[in-house]
């Protein structure tokens, strides 16, 4: 968060031009970003790079400032490195990443507090992972295998959510030229923004470890089941059931 870098530059006469923005919804300033380039571009020094765009907060207002051009490219490079080759669909996360960073007000999450679930196990999840992250390590990140293109985000402390939707391609392009429209459109043109019609499930929780009495390996006790009174895991359970 850029927000202790800016209190640096508030007397500096580059702040005004942020300041001056402060005033005006954040929609606007989306549109404004080339005026305020020179305060992002001297808070930026200090910080990692691993954002696209900042929130400052001002007389209560709540702000999301769009990082310059070197800056994006240099997190859709981020992206392409962990993914290993650029493709449309990697781009189809990188801005549903982007759009639930300007929606939610979130950020990258070095803990559980933003949630990915994800529609698809494609390319796309890959950019989710890198930008806001949602990984399956940290348990963060739900796969619920509906197959579409769609991602929703969760964020646990304001309890706000969000599922985005890609909308159908009304015109025939090429996968170059695909890409090329997916990074620089407008994310109200890509998706549809909706609420997620499921719960998020509760946190990643930490279970004691079984030893299987049939094979000698270890798993949570949740994964554990009773087979003829010994205590087996999933591998070895005979499964039985008559239901229809
Ligand atoms: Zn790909
Ligand atoms: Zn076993």
């Amino acid at each position: 968060m850029a927000y202790k870098s800016l209190e640096k530059y508030l007397n500096s006469s580059a702040l005004c031009v942020v300041a001056d923005c402060c005033i005006v919804p954040c929609r606007d300033i989306l549109t404004r970003t080339r005026d305020i380039m020179i305060n992002v571009d001297l808070i930026r020094q200090e910080d990692d790079l691993s954002h696209d765009g900042y929130f400052i907060s001002i007389h209560g207002l709540f702000l999301f400032l769009k990082g310059d051009e070197k800056m994006i490219k240099k997190l859709w490079e981020k992206c392409v490195d962990f993914h290993g080759h650029e493709c449309p669909g990697l781009a189809i996360g990188y801005k549903a990443s982007q759009a639930a960073k300007e929606k939610l007000k979130i950020d990258f999450s070095k803990d559980e507090d933003v949630v990915c679930i994800t529609e698809n196990d494609a390319c796309g999840v890959d950019a989710i992972q890198v930008l806001l992250g949602c990984s399956f390590g940290k348990g963060n990140l739900i796969y619920r295998g509906t197959g579409k293109q769609a991602f929703s985000f969760f964020h646990r402390p304001t309890n706000q959510s969000i599922r985005i939707v890609l909308k159908p391609f009304q015109v025939e392009m090429g996968r170059e030229e695909r890409q090329a429209y997916l990074l620089n459109a407008p994310v109200e043109e890509i998706f549809e923004f909706k609420s997620p019609g499921f719960q998020l499930p509760e946190r990643a929780r930490l279970f004691k470890t079984i030893i299987c009495e049939n094979c000698g390996e270890g798993a949570p006790e949740h994964k554990i089941r009773l087979m003829e009174d010994k205590k087996v895991c999933l591998d070895c359970f005979k499964d039985y059931s008559r239901e229809l």
